[in-house]
């Protein structure tokens, strides 16, 4: 059987990064768990995933600071070997207002975290996986959302243009890349019930038309990141695959 390779999941101490870390680790990918500040909770996820039989570390880092970035991918692959797989799934929200009144540090921290984070980890990975550079191909996955498209619920408007920008960046990556044997794509999930969603959003969301009428779960968001990262898509490159009740 081919050994599958190591991935790095943005942000998977919590919420949907979690769910795609637990599910990785059920179809034997070793897992990198990165985290912000919640150790505590990323070691909970390594210590539930190496109980169960599988391989993974918890590795600290701000995606938004490239020193962090390049650390984390070296403390991974200590512990994994190659990276051959990035989710981009770090995210923030940011403030919930109106964008006259976006405070300018919340407005430039989301695009920090959420753009600028996504870029740095992706460089690092390409650094890493393109056959140009003498590696063996991968599958880097970004987490947008579908707030890219619609423009996101009111409050949250800066938020949405950080996700149009993660997918502009899909889609040039992929183009960029795809002959050095990385394949890149995104995930757009509608309202999930995370930390991230309060129960105001999930009610507003809901209002403005959920075919499926619920809101969706971090396992539900997992799977098809799951299929993106693994050789089942294996021609699939530049796209968004939106999972959202058919929002
Ligand atoms: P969440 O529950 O709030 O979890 C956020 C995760 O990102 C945590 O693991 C957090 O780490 C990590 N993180 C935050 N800032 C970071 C940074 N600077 N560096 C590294 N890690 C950082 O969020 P979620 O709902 O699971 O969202 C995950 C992704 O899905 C995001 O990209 C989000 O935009 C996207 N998304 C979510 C929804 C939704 O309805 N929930 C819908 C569409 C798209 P700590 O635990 O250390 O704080």
């Amino acid at each position: 059987m081919t050994q599958l390779p190591a991935v790095l999941v943005t942000g998977g101490s919590r919420g949907i990064g979690a769910a795609i870390c637990r599910l990785l680790a059920t179809k034997g990918y070793a897992v990198a768990v990165n985290y912000a500040s919640r150790a505590d909770a990323a070691e909970a996820i390594v210590a539930e995933i190496k109980a169960a039989g599988g391989q993974a570390v918890a590795v600290g880092g701000d995606v938004a600071d490239p020193a962090a970035v390049a650390a984390m991918f070296v403390a991974a692959e200590a512990a994994l070997g190659p990276i051959g797989g990035l989710v981009n799934n770090a995210g923030l929200i940011g403030a919930n207002a109106k964008l006259e009144n976006q405070p300018q540090a919340d407005i430039e921290r989301l695009f920090a975290v959420n753009v600028y984070g996504t870029i740095y980890c992706a460089q690092e990975a390409v650094r890493r996986m393109s056959k140009a550079h003498g590696g063996a191909g991968g599958s880097i996955v970004n987490v947008s959302s579908v707030a890219a498209r619609l423009g996101g619920l009111s409050g949250v408007v800066p938020y949405a243009a950080t996700k149009g920008a993660v997918e502009s960046l899909t889609k040039g990556l992929a183009n960029e890349v795809a002959r050095d044997g990385i394949r890149v794509n995104a995930v757009a999930p509608g309202m999930t019930a995370t930390d991230m969603t309060t129960i105001e959003m999930r009610e507003q969301a809901q209002k403005t038309g959920i075919p499926m009428a619920r809101v969706g779960e971090a396992e539900e968001i997992a799977e098809a990141v799951l299929w993106l990262i693994s050789p089942a898509s294996s021609y699939v490159t530049g796209t968004v695959v939106t999972v959202s009740g058919g929002r």
